[in-house]
């Protein structure tokens, strides 16, 4: 039987209570137990001489004779032990206040004893409540003499009397019975290359370390064994999508392309160029395209998305790109129709606020094949939505998606369709590995020309009449802006100032005969497309509201980006909301609101923003300071559940897991030669990939 169906109760030393206790903290089995890794591990190996004890001394650890031991009772009923140490460079009495009756009858006059604890000077050094161990055999020293580790206790195990000794106790108990039994997953061949004991060797090195050095080397082959797991999963996958039979190739660029190439606008920067390219090998190949998009706000990725489209269109085949937010995909809409004026092409909008008459008709022009491109929220995954050839999903601003949505666009299509997902909020490359490593990757790396960069700077609430006069002479000069609120309305007593007061307050004061409008989740959805209309024809100057803008909204006349109470937002989110401005050939302003804050980590925070414009950089520093967990708000169905590794800390591993994990599979792709992996494998992410040997 695998250790991971071994029930703990099968160790030495734990039974039923402690089975409960057990299981309340989540280890259920023998490997729970074994993967449980201590929190830290304190070093009692390094022996003290009692003669060099300092005053204010940390914990330290002796070893010495136990010369005498004398029990008094004490007020409450307890007896109280006192016993004198020495270790030839001085003497140490060690005092227990409880307990001393049980003692007194196990410490041996004229033994020797490991002990640790803190000394203070009391008519001399003395410990109370020491740990000690006899020191007869160096095997059973678990608790002092060595290096110790600690574990994480919850409340339910400490109620029940288990802590870091008991951990100690029936860990080894479990290394001792089973750990022959322990699966190896990571291949001879790495071990050797990496320089990595096996897995009995590491998980001894964690739980029982005789040494700093081999300690931290288990730990780290741990933590690269994590990501070799995903990796992969990641490997794997890419294989399989590579493998697909793949209906909708496109056979040449087709006639749309060409004339919509024409028409644009703008000459193509040669980073969109080199995108377009890949994808176009990409359509073309007899393999289904699966690639990412990245590149940072404002680098132009829509009509990149809109070329590819075309080609599609052009080859009689149909794309659909899903948008997060309605405002977005109707900006899309808009921008893609007037760019595909006078082609042939039917382009369609749907969204979840759209009258049922209205989409009913969509849905019929998309069933029956008369809309080559389909635009619109997650409201195109939804049931009765049929499309006839669909071969192309496009996902933009990924990051705002679920892993599960994409997979709900892509069964749309009657076969495996092309997929390009594109992100704007660059994530750190580490983290792109681990979430999309089994994507292909294009990368935009520059910024169309003529573009300023934005001038980005931190104000108070005493310079904010300033900042409000510098908005308005931008509008005289026929610029527009934005005043972002991290609310919409103000809640009870907080201090944060909210979209609706704020928009009034200016409506009424110094923006009176200006166009302001203001603009939040909560408006109804025609309206809000009325509003963005208005604010794109410029009818509308100065618009007042929530994040509601924070992805993809494209104005270039818009200079001045206002973010109230910066402070409330991630730098990804700053960076993103930055993003509206500087899409022009104007000189554009990003300035930062920074509520009343002594919080030194907060300015600091917000205070990066003024030092880069890179959204590389500002997302490395982003993840960094608030962890995976919080950069992507709430729980992302993908983040990778990593029990130790850190995708921060250990990027290294992950690279080096990675390259391994892509070289294994490449000479060996269903791991026929690695059977204990293999199976644990498909044991562990058998409903993701699996890795099965036909032949
Ligand atoms: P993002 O990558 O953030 O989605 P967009 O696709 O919205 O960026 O592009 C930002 C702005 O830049 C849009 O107004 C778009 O029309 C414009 N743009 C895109 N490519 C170019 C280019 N090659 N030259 C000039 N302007 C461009
Ligand atoms: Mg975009």
């Amino acid at each position: 039987m695998k250790l991971s169906e071994r029930d703990i109760s099968e160790i030495r030393d734990v039974g039923q209570v402690r089975k409960k206790a057990l299981n309340s903290a989540g280890i259920f089995t023998v490997e729970d137990l074994l993967y449980y890794f201590p929190r830290k591990w304190l070093d009692r190996k390094t022996l003290n001489n009692i003669g060099d004890i300092l005053m204010g001394a940390k914990e330290m650890t002796f070893s010495a004779q136990l010369i005498k031991t004398k029990a008094f009772p004490s007020k409450n009923g307890q007896t109280r032990l006192n016993a004198a140490f020495s270790d030839g460079t001085g003497m140490l009495t060690c005092v227990w206040f409880q307990g001393g009756e049980y003692l007194s009858k196990i410490l041996v006059e004229g033994e020797d004893y490991i002990l640790s604890g803190t000394p203070k000077y009391f008519r001399g050094w003395q410990i109370d409540h020491p740990v000690i161990e006899r020191m007869d055999k160096e095997e059973n020293l678990r608790n002092t003499g060595r290096i110790i580790p600690l574990y994480p206790l919850t409340a339910a195990l400490v109620s029940k009397n288990i802590d870091s000794r008991t951990f100690r106790k029936i860990i080894g108990n479990a290394l001792d019975e089973f750990g022959k039994e322990l699966t190896e997953t990571l291949p001879f061949s790495i071990r050797q290359i990496r320089n990595y004991p096996d897995i009995e060797t590491s998980l001894n090195d964690i739980h029982r370390p005789t040494a700093d050095s081999t300690r931290k080397l288990a730990i780290q082959r741990i933590k690269y064994e994590e990501f070799f797991h995903l990796q992969l999963v990641m490997c794997r996958r890419r294989m399989n999508v590579k493998a697909l039979p793949k209906k909708y190739i496109i056979k040449n660029s087709g006639p749309l392309l060409k004339k919509l190439y024409e028409k644009l606008p703008f000459d193509l920067t040669d980073a969109q160029k080199k995108v377009v390219r890949e994808i176009y090998d990409d359509l073309k190949s007899d393999k289904v395209m699966n690639r990412m998009l990245q590149g940072d706000v404002g680098s132009g990725k829509t009509v990149v998305a809109l070329l590819a489209m075309a080609m599609t269109a052009g080859n009689g085949f149909q794309s659909a790109v899903m948008a997060p937010t309605e405002i977005l995909a109707e900006q899309h809409y808009k921008v893609f129709s007037a760019m595909c004026e006078g082609l042939d092409i039917g382009i369609t909008l749907l969204t979840g606020s759209m009258k049922k008459s209205v989409r009913d008709e969509r849905l019929f022009e998309v069933a029956e094949g008369r809309s080559g491109i389909v635009i619109g929220t997650h409201a195109i995954i939804q049931e009765g939505v049929e499309f006839r050839n669909l071969g192309l999903v496009i996902i933009d601003e990924q990051h705002r998606f679920g892993v599960l949505q994409r997979g709900e666009l892509v069964k749309k299509s009657d076969s495996s369709p092309n997929i390009l997902v594109m992100s704007a909020t660059p994530i750190p490359r580490t983290l792109s590995l681990s979430l999309y490593g089994d994507l292909d990757i294009s990368i935009i790396d520059s910024l169309p020309r003529g573009r300023k960069p934005v001038r980005t700077a931190v104000r108070t609430d005493k310079e904010l009449s300033k900042v409000l006069g510098f908005i308005k002479s931008e509008i005289e000069k026929g610029r527009q802006a934005y005043i972002v609120y991290p609310l919409i309305e103000k809640t009870g007593k907080s201090d944060l100032k909210a979209a609706v007061d704020g928009y009034e307050e200016l409506k009424e004061g110094l923006f009176k005969d200006t166009g302001i409008a203001l603009l939040h989740g909560k408006i109804k959805s025609d309206e809000k497309d009325e509003i963005m209309s208005r604010f794109k024809n410029a009818e509308i100057k100065l618009l007042v509201s929530t994040t509601v803008i924070e992805v993809g909204v494209d104005v270039p006349n818009a200079t001045v980006m206002l973010i109230m109470h910066s402070e409330r937002f991630g730098l990804s989110q700053l960076h993103q909301l930055r993003g509206r401005v500087g899409r022009g050939s104007h000189q554009s302003f990003c300035i930062l609101h920074l509520g009343e804050t002594d919080n030194e980590d907060t300015i600091h925070r917000v205070r990066v923003m003024e030092t880069t414009n890179d959204g590389f950089r500002i997302s490395e520093a982003d993840f960094e300071i608030r962890g995976p967990g919080e950069f992507f708000g709430e729980k992302q169905s993908g983040m990778p559940d990593l029990k130790i590794a850190h995708l921060v800390y250990d990027k290294e591993l992950l690279k080096q897991a990675r390259d391994d994990a892509f070289a294994l599979l490449n000479s060996d792709p269903v791991l026929a030669g690695h059977p204990e992996l293999r199976d644990f494998m498909n044991a562990e992410f058998g409903d993701k990939v699996k890795f099965l040997n036909y032949s």
